[in-house]
């Protein structure tokens, strides 16, 4: 295998590829290097900088410089010591309709070159494609593709295979599952270049999410044109490996400055938001006054090292377990972002099948779009299907949340302890299953309260009115599921208002339990101490 995953979390990944010019770390940032200018020469983007690998394009290498480049081979030419990438031309294609070469030369040239990681020449769908068009190219790339496999002739490179469909997403599904029919090393994600350039990252979590659930999940994936760091911590966390970026450089170009959530115009700055080595020693008035190609030089400096401490932050947010915080972080820098954080739900379920269950730290829920987080979803589906209430039980009585965690510690759980052993007989005692209602979990079992990550989290009270509606659901569902005669609900209205009550009464009736609510306000231990004798009278 050449790659191998060595940390998790979401569908995000730090993994090792090995390649034939040594291995490199994933997420992998490849700068896009244009053979004919070159602001920063490769050689420095390596020494300098630390990349570790750069893109270039074969089509325009093959183009102008034919024979030097087969000659010097690949990494010579480009002066560069680390991981070279070929793009086949394809975007060309996109932009221009067509390329004065074949499939058989591209692939051809790109072994003559000795590139490390080679793509075929597919034929990008586009944004605006018509279905008949969409379909046209899904099925040209996948022909090209089986091609690839009769043609080559070295065993050393690490092939692509692109996904095509555009913004058919049954197209990108078909096209996903019969490139994983083939002996690809990595995938990628052709086409989503346009719908980045309108924002529609929301579209963006499908197109990535349909190829994901239908590529083999051990492969690392592609994410072309995918060159701004704002959105690097979305795309990672929905497990794209690799990216390209000429944005840096065609940013600088146009006298903008990237930032980890946005763009500034130069003209517009007056302070640096940022302290890497070139912004440290200048204001955004110096460079203004700088001569047009120092400028660009120095902007693309700036905009790589904000690309490059970007993927550090997400790499260390994979370590520590905190892609979900730092995406919620970064969604709320755009709210094209939000909304695409917002569309996740959709695929929670997939999400959180290939999250780790463990993880080094506690999780922050601060808000209901943190509903859709993996350790949300995983409790729901354990506490529904594996998790059956005590058959013995008769009474269960639902308490909120407390400051204290785990909760059976705090006060309020032992005093109702207290309360029920004062009243009840030993066996009276194991009739009664107390169970918590919380933020963001739902129903917290008490006998649960312990596992992981129910009693490690952080959480702001009140929640939300979304929030609030989910644990009401969550709890009227409880309530259906148990065999339990009587329900008693202590209410802490000042945080959880009356939604969850309601909810849980109408559960009851509906299934004809027996229900008493008591107000955490009131002296609720003797009233409960009250009823409790009451009901077992009669
Ligand atoms: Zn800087």
């Amino acid at each position: 295998m050449s790659f191998e995953v060595k940390e998790k979390d979401l569908l995000a990944r730090i993994g090792k590829l090995r390649t034939k010019s040594g291995p490199v770390e994933t997420p992998l940032l490849f700068p896009v290097i244009n053979p004919t200018v070159q602001p920063i020469p490769p050689k420095r983007i390596h020494e300098d900088f630390g990349f570790e690998a750069l893109i270039t394009n074969a089509y325009i290498l093959k183009k102008r410089f034919k024979n030097e480049t087969i000659e010097k081979g690949l990494h010579n030419f480009l002066d560069f010591k680390g991981v070279v990438m070929t793009d086949s031309g394809a975007y060309q294609i996109l932009v221009y309709g067509d390329v004065e070469t074949t499939p058989e030369e591209i692939v051809a040239y790109q072994e003559q070159i000795g590139t490390d990681i080679a793509v075929i020449l597919d034929w990008p769908t586009g944004w605006k494609a018509t279905r008949k068009h969409a379909e046209q190219t899904v099925e040209e790339t996948l022909k090209r593709a089986h091609e690839l496999f009769q043609i080559k002739t070295r065993d050393d490179i690490l092939w692509v295979g692109p996904v095509q469909g555009g913004r058919y997403l049954d197209l990108i599904l078909k096209s996903a599952r019969e490139m994983s029919a083939l002996p690809f090393h990595i995938h990628a994600l052709g086409s989503p270049t346009e719908v980045m350039e309108n924002y529609r990252f929301d579209v963006l979590v499908d197109m990535i999410l349909t190829a994901k659930m239908n590529l083999p999940i051990d492969r690392p994936l592609h994410l072309f044109g995918a060159g701004h760091p704002f959105m690097f911590a979305l795309a990672v966390a929905l497990g794209c490996d690799m990216f390209d970026s000429a944005a840096y450089a065609i940013y600088a170009k146009e006298d903008r400055y990237m930032t980890e959530s946005g763009t500034a115009r130069l003209e517009k700055l007056e302070y640096f938001p940022c302290s890497c080595p070139k912004c440290s020693s200048k204001t955004p008035k110096d460079v203004m006054e700088m001569p047009r190609s120092e400028r660009q030089v120095f902007l693309a400096e700036h905009n790589l090292y904000a690309c490059l401490s970007e993927i550090k932050r997400i790499k260390q947010a994979i370590k520590e377990g905190r892609v979900w915080e730092h995406l919620e972080l970064r969604a709320h820098g755009h709210p094209a972002l939000l909304q695409a954080l917002k569309r996740l739900r959709k695929y929670e379920t997939f999400i959180e099948k290939h999250s780790p269950i463990a993880k080094p730290s506690g999780i922050f829920f601060f808000s209901h779009i943190g509903l859709s987080r993996p350790e949300v979803v995983r409790h729901k589906v354990k506490l529904s299907e594996r998790f059956t209430p005590p058959e013995k039980a008769k009474i269960l009585v639902l308490m909120p949340q407390t400051k204290t965690k785990p909760f059976h510690r705090s006060r309020l759980y032992k005093r109702l302890v207290k309360t029920l052993r004062n009243v009840l007989s030993e066996e009276g005692l194991a009739k009664v299953h107390v169970c918590f209602y919380e933020t963001p979990f739902g129903v917290v079992p008490v006998e649960l309260d312990e596992v992981y990550p129910l009693s490690q989290h952080e959480t702001a009270l009140p929640p939300d009115r979304e929030t609030v509606d989910y644990v009401a659901v969550q709890v009227a569902k409880y309530v259906s599921r148990t065999n339990c005669k009587t329900v008693v609900f202590l209410n802490d209205g000042e945080t959880w208002g009356e939604k969850v009550l309601e909810a849980c009464r109408k559960a009851c009736t509906i299934k004809g339990i027996a229900f008493k609510s008591f107000d955490v306000e009131d002296d609720w231990t003797t009233l409960l101490a009250n009823f409790l004798r009451e009901s077992e009278q009669s």
